[in-house]
């Protein structure tokens, strides 16, 4: 108990961070072509806030969230996604006042209660972007380009952008009486969550996993017959948008997506790789959120996507990410003046931005060199006795095994020039 991590999280440890830093690094280098800037949110916010955005009928605020009542009885959650804390954000420092849109990413961990398995963990990762204060289609547009071109950079090949809309409260109504007559003859097959959903939420009826109930949802009434003229001709824009962008996409009437907070754009990029798990990333546009939870009337877009998906994609996809670099220096060392030498010749190196390592677990000599062979070092660099006499040490370049002998004060620079200059 006391040595495992708790079931469904996961322990990224330091011989792979390198890769999380790449996918970490090439996201932020993205967000700042496109003018996006991080926000960074508490990982626990107010119970109500994700009630409220998220939507008490979802299975994330039914049944997924870690909630706890704090020392003084508040009930705090740890956020299960991005969104709504970004939108909180947005509210309590009054962006919607700045000038408008407002761009933002994040990076975050999330917490849901669900049963672990491949690409599903309990505590997951996932980078997100957000467009505040525009009803362009061109700010869906942008999002979603965006998407579809960091999964081409992560080189994933194998995911299929799937859109539609989801309306707008008005033509939604309508909508929601066509799926409860639909569903009403089945009623009684539906699953115990389901027969809520038909009452509670019917659009969520076609977001069920179940075998039998998806089967049912196939031929459900779809959304997209039931647009109002601003939703439909927002839709139309939309595909327009992406036909420019170049975009594939294809149309899937059933995406309702798991929060309730979506109005109008929503899409997902699918994937047949991380078995059941197929969307790495989903998204769409949330009109009526910021005010919901009690912003002004402001419009925004967005998406969320998984970073560990992302991961397993990328490997099914045979993308190579490059391994970090080997330690420039190692410093060998016999005798305790040379010891002492050796600590502040490491110094010195580290400080001129060379990376440097020596044994510090107290070896002798031979298992020193072991050490340095293990870390694959470019240069060795020996000092011994005489060495220290004659102010000098021995500098073995380990690519070309070639070795010289070099004052030890030009030391710093003559390596500084080779590695600086490769
Ligand atoms: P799913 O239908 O797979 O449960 P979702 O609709 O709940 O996904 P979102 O809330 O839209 O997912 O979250 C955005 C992205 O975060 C997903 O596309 C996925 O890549 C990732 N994600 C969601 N839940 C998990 C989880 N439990 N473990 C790992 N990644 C997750
Ligand atoms: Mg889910």
């Amino acid at each position: 108990m006391l040595t495992k991590a708790p079931r469904g999280t996961k322990d990224i440890l330091p011989q792979e961070s390198y890769k999380w830093h790449f996918v970490e690094n090439s996201y932020r280098a993205m967000c700042e072509k496109y003018g996006y800037k991080e926000v960074r949110t508490p990982v626990f916010e107010h119970t109500e806030l994700f009630q409220r955005g998220v939507g008490d009928t979802t299975d994330i605020v039914e049944k997924e969230m870690y909630t706890f009542e704090d020392h003084a009885g508040r009930s705090l959650t740890l956020k299960p996604e991005g969104t709504s804390p970004a939108v909180r954000a947005y509210v309590e420092h009054k962006q919607y006042a700045d000038p408008q849109p407002v761009k933002m990413y994040y990076q975050t961990p999330c917490f849901r209660y669900e049963k672990p398995q491949a690409g599903r963990l309990r505590e997951f990762h996932q980078f997100g972007l957000e467009v505040f204060g525009t009803s362009s289609m061109l700010a869906d547009a942008e999002v979603i380009c965006f998407a579809g071109e960091f999964l081409k950079s992560m080189g994933i090949v194998n995911t299929v952008l799937e859109i539609n809309s989801v309306g707008c409260p008005t033509c939604r109504e309508a909508y929601r009486q066509a799926l409860r007559e639909y569903f009403k003859p089945h009623y009684d097959e539906l699953c115990e969550s389901c027969r809520l959903r038909y009452e509670r939420n019917p659009m969520r009826l076609l977001d069920c996993k179940s075998e039998h109930d998806k089967a049912l949802a196939e031929d459900a009434p779809e959304i997209l017959d039931y647009l109002c003229d601003d939703c439909s001709a927002d839709f139309e824009d939309l595909k327009n948008c992406l036909d420019a962008l170049g975009m594939e996409y294809v149309i899937n009437p059933r995406i309702v997506r798991g929060l309730d907070y979506y109005t109008k754009t929503a899409f997902e990029f699918v994937s047949q790789g991380i078995g059941a798990q197929s969307t790495v990333c989903g998204g769409g546009r949330y009109d009526n959120l910021i005010e919901e939870i009690g912003g002004p009337s402001v419009p925004g877009v967005g998406f969320g996507m998984g970073i560990e998906r992302l991961l397993i994609l990328m490997e099914e996809c045979g993308f190579q990410i490059p391994e970090p670099e080997p330690v420039d220096v190692f410093i060998a060392f016999l005798g305790e003046e040379a010891r002492m030498k050796a600590v502040a010749l490491m110094k010195a190196l580290r400080e001129n931005g060379i990376k440097t390592e020596m044994d510090i677990l107290e070896r002798k000599v031979k298992g020193q060199f072991k050490y340095a062979a293990r870390l694959n070092s470019r240069f060795t660099v020996m000092i011994g006795e005489e060495e220290l006499e004659k102010g000098v040490v021995q500098l073995k370049n380990m690519e070309l095994h070639d070795q010289k002998e070099t004052p030890v004060d030009t030391l710093v620079s003559v390596i500084t020039e080779v590695v600086k200059n490769q």
